[in-house]
């Protein structure tokens, strides 16, 4: 996830894109009520009572050491000790923000950086760790200035955030001395993330959130998210094959899934794909599930009839535009959600969307039949 900036309308811009999926090419996830949405911090509102380097022991045995293979997603939560096992150094980047790192990601960060400034790949730390009080503070203050349905729809659930593990860091871009921290801007710079991208296994990192993979990390494509592991060798793996976490340690697979977009004569390919996203990263909560297929159900689903039943699903919300996609996919054996029956193949499972005029695409109703 990326920083949330201070101001409301720089907040509602990037929930746009990266919750709500308006842009093609920055697609992140919906929001979820019942798991995480969209990993949303806040970078003013940070802890900020330190500045100082509060790293102490070098000398801890390696029980005491955090597991630098841990999984934190939507579905898996921070380990119980986590927050008292963790080593964290304290440092301001350079738009003046406080980032608090784990101490080993930093160190390996600091290589990497310098390895970039190599081929003149300049980078700095947009945010890193949050602790989970800080993100339940982050809700609390979300509740109340903006209601309980917002929160819930904009911050990242406390506990389910792999920013509590202090691994995972977001990079922005400096470029000609000019520092560019805003997604939309950030996502322009495809060759410099390609940059990036092919050093972090040499220092045990990995992007975490991979185009495609939404279905199995929760999360839209992120060019800046990257987590440390602490292992160059395991990251050079999942790295050369293209996999991601979930699935090196088993919680997923990565069987290939069919989409078909069919043919629209309404919407493009590109409004089809920031639909199915949403699809994906609604699906990586259903922990477990194997994604088959998904299709567009066609233009004829598209009838004033149908965005009706949108709207009175959630009357809060003007939609003024519904669309369908039909699933194939084989549910977990031990799934939480009542709604569905364990392992059990589900055919044309409908998935209907609604959007309103400036809003991305939204999750509005799930059925069997
Ligand atoms: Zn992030």
């Amino acid at each position: 996830m990326k920083n949330i900036k201070k101001t409301k309308s720089y907040f509602i811009r990037l929930i746009l894109c990266l919750c709500l999926a308006s842009t093609a090419v920055l697609s992140g996830c919906n929001t979820d009520t019942s798991s995480t949405a969209g990993e949303s911090g806040v970078s003013g509102m940070t802890d900020t009572s330190s500045k100082t380097t509060d790293v102490s022991s070098d000398n801890k045995p390696s029980t005491d050491s955090i597991d630098y293979m841990a999984l934190v997603n939507k579905t898996h939560p921070l380990p119980d000790d986590w927050e008292e096992k963790l080593e964290t150094v304290h440092i301001t980047n350079s738009v003046d923000d406080d980032v608090e790192v784990e101490k080993k990601a930093y160190e390996a960060y600091l290589k990497l950086k310098a390895e970039l400034e190599t081929e003149d790949v300049y980078v700095d730390l947009d945010s890193a760790r949050r602790s989970i009080s800080e993100q339940q503070r982050i809700m609390d203050d979300f509740t109340e200035k903006y209601g309980k349905d917002y929160a819930l729809k904009t911050v990242a659930t406390p506990g389910y955030s792999e920013h509590h593990t202090g691994l995972a860091l977001d990079l922005y871009l400096i470029i000609d001395g000019k520092d560019i921290v805003e997604n939309e801007e950030m996502i322009q710079y495809p060759e410099i993330w390609s940059k990036i991208h092919a050093k972090l296994a040499d220092y045990g990192f990995i992007l975490r959130y991979l185009e495609g993979k939404e279905h199995i990390t929760g999360y839209g494509y992120e060019p800046w998210h990257i987590r440390y592991l602490d292992n160059a060798d395991i990251a050079k793996e999942i790295t050369s094959k293209g996999i991601t976490l979930e699935s090196y340690l088993g919680t997923a697979s990565e069987s290939d899934i069919s989409i078909d977009y069919g043919s629209s004569e309404i919407y493009s390919q590109d409004e089809l794909k920031d639909a199915v996203i949403q699809i994906k990263c609604k699906f990586a909560s259903l922990a477990g599930c194997e994604l088959k297929s998904i299709r567009y159900a066609g233009d004829e689903a598209v009838t004033n009839e149908n965005l009706k039943r949108m709207n009175e699903i959630n009357p809060n919300v003007k939609y003024t535009q519904v669309v369908e996609f039909l699933m194939d996919f084989h549910s977990s054996e031990n799934i939480i959600d009542t709604s569905f029956e364990a392992s059990r193949d589900y055919k044309d499972y409908q998935w209907w969307l609604a959007r309103t005029d400036d809003s991305g695409w939204e999750i509005c109703l799930m059925s069997d039949v």
